[in-house]
């Protein structure tokens, strides 16, 4: 197993595979992934394939695809089973906006994908375009298709969604799905300032209601078993508990190793020219991780 130099395991991988995105949700950090000046060639299936190898000979077992949209990329199918060739990656999960989650759910599932998050942030919301009314039909594809553990992404937003949280609880437990509430990551301080909503005072009430509470290993997040539902709470703005149990190395859409979300001055431009080459650049992005909160 790699450790950084602060002592932290790597032992998961976030990939973006693509930019590009059909929706534009107003609060997204697009993984820290959006830099326009950057907007290079989308790493490709044999890439990624060079990269998940060298990784998983690093203790690497647990892999999350994401974008933008992931499914817009048309070798999507593809890119998952050349990652579950790999003997040792364990875990393939993928966080999609779920709009075209019905056509693939069943193909991701038999090409080796184990589970996957859908953000769904409203029931309603006009604003928000990842509702229900949106995405019911990816969720239901990912529940038949047998994708398990279902995460539903809702980043809360004050004066937008924070009120909607119980009815996603109930929407939440009848597809047997883990609510994941989600604190806003800062993209820009106007939009912060306005609509950050604290999940404090809702992880507190959480926590009393909670017939069980369960600690995970990532990042110290809770999940809170109450009245049949299963609520994940991910508070990462200033939390250094957050940070100093970060386990994740990225990769982006156009071949960087980027160690932290918040940081774009660190980036690493991966050498593909041979297995070797690979490993040396993932090695030199773990090295330049630091704890974002100390
Ligand atoms: N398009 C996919 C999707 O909608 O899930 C994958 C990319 S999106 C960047 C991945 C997840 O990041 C979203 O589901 C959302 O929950 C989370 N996210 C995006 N921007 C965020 C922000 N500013 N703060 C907190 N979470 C955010």
């Amino acid at each position: 197993m790699v450790k950084d130099t602060c002592g932290r395991e790597i032992t998961l991988m976030r990939l973006s595979v693509t930019q590009k995105c059909n929706l534009n949700c107003p609060y997204c950090h697009r993984e820290g992934d959006g830099d326009k000046n950057r907007c290079g060639k989308e790493i490709s299936v044999s890439e990624i394939k060079g990269v998940m190898r060298a990784a998983s000979e690093l203790g690497i077992k647990k892999v999350k695809i994401t974008g933008g949209e992931p499914l817009l990329r048309n070798d999507i199918v593809e890119i998952v089973k050349e990652i579950s060739e790999i003997e040792s990656i364990k875990d393939i999960s993928m966080t999609t906006n779920g709009f075209f989650l019905d056509k693939f759910a069943y193909d991701l599932k038999n090409n080796g994908l184990n589970r996957v998050n859908i953000g769904c942030d409203s029931l309603s919301s006009s604003i928000l375009q990842k509702n229900i009314g949106n995405i019911e039909k990816g969720l239901k594809s990912a529940a038949d298709a047998g994708l398990n553990p279902i995460k539903i992404n809702m980043v809360v937003l004050k004066g937008i969604n924070e009120s909607e949280i119980g009815k996603m609880m109930e929407i939440s437990k009848r597809y047997n799905a883990i609510l994941q509430l989600i604190e806003l990551i800062p993209t820009g301080k106007i939009f912060f300032d306005k609509f950050f909503f604290s999940l404090e005072g809702i992880e507190k009430e959480l926590e009393r209601k909670a017939s069980k509470v369960f600690v995970r290993d990532v990042n110290f997040r809770k999940q809170y078993f109450v009245d049949g539902a299963v609520v994940e709470v991910v508070r990462s703005h200033l939390n250094r508990n957050f940070c100093k149990n970060c386990r994740k190395i990225r990769i982006t859409s156009d071949g960087f190793i980027k160690p932290c979300l918040m940081k774009n001055d660190n980036l690493i431009k991966i050498n593909f020219s041979s297995d070797e080459e690979i490993m040396k650049s993932l090695m030199a992005g773990i090295n330049k991780r630091e704890i974002y909160y100390k």
